[in-house]
């Protein structure tokens, strides 16, 4: 039978359970983590009509480490950017930071879609790491508060790319014969927010086929996607020698959350091992309710594989 799976409420009520110094944080983020998620469902078809989806995996590029979207057009973005801007910005804009920037925002993201829209080109630059200045400029909106806005709004949209391609049952195209050997996102080439170990795969029908789980799997926040990935190498250097990665753990409590981190380049990805739990939570969300072991890592002077909203300053 498969595990269930956590709604963002379910895993964060679980983890306030455990942590309550940690409840007005993951209470206040909670709103806008449930809509992303909501969103990127209901943006599935709205997505598929506006022409966006991934493009097939081919073999030669995906082993030399070329991302699926790496200099592909997002032309089209800019409609379910916009229907996702009007359920996330009125939850954005009571940030504090974000409060005094709602107008600029609000006409920059929820104007109707027009021909060359400047929303595409800022999907394709945040894809892309490209500077989002010039675009920040031309649309009267501070360029850190557009680009913090933008990861909320553009996520939900590549996760519902993601979701698309996908198929209903079996392996994602690039995890099939180790099609994709790197740390950073097949899908987006964004670094993962939080890795995970899977459970032992149960076949009632054939025994042969249980395996006894453990193995790894990075997760992207930025599209959703999940890949393979070897459990004793740094997704960040990729250096994969005996004593590279070490783990980071609390005494009590820790239901498989630890964070692993690398010798040789100090960068760290919280992990959770799924053989620890029963049911599989919010990747998202945990990665937010793993906070108080960022702040560990913070004092040991590790960086972040990719900083998050809660870890990036
Ligand atoms: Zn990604
Ligand atoms: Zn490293």
């Amino acid at each position: 039978m498969a595990a269930k799976h956590q709604s963002v409420a379910d895993t964060l009520a679980d983890v306030t359970a455990r942590r309550p110094v940690l409840e007005p944080v993951l209470r206040a983020f909670e709103p806008l983590l449930s809509a992303g998620d909501a969103l990127a469902g209901k943006l599935a078809k709205t997505v598929r009509e506006a022409g966006l989806r991934l493009p097939e995996l081919q073999w030669d590029r995906a082993q030399q480490g070329v991302s699926l979207l790496a200099g592909v057009s997002l032309t089209g973005a800019a409609g379910p950017m916009r229907q996702a801007a009007e359920e996330l910005l009125p939850l954005l804009t009571t940030i504090e930071a974000v409060a005094p920037h709602a107008e600029a925002l609000r006409a920059f993201f929820l104007r109707p879609a027009d021909a060359d829209d400047t929303r595409d080109a800022l999907a394709e630059a945040m894809v892309a790491g490209r500077s989002i200045e010039s675009i920040a400029s031309d649309g009267g909106v501070d360029p850190e508060v557009l680009a913090f806005v933008t990861g909320f709004v553009l996520s939900p949209v590549l996760h519902a790319m993601v979701a698309n391609a996908l198929p209903e049952d079996g392996e994602a195209p690039w995890d099939k014969d180790g099609a994709w050997q790197q740390g950073y996102c097949p899908v987006c080439g964004a670094f993962p927010t939080i890795a995970w170990l899977d459970k032992p795969l149960l076949d009632e029908k054939n025994a042969y086929l249980a395996g006894g789980g453990g193995k790894k799997h990075l997760h992207c926040s930025q599209c959703g996607a999940g890949w393979k990935f070897l459990r004793g190498a740094c997704p960040s250097c990729g250096k994969e020698a005996s004593g590279t990665m070490e783990m980071l753990r609390e005494a009590e409590a820790a239901r498989g959350e630890r964070l692993d981190w690398c010798t040789k380049c100090n960068t760290y990805c919280p992990t959770v091992d799924l053989r620890e739990r029963e049911a599989v939570p919010n990747l998202d969300a945990l990665a937010l309710g793993m906070m108080h072991l960022d702040m560990v890592a913070a004092r040991k002077k590790l960086r972040p594989l990719r900083p998050s909203f809660w870890n990036m300053y």
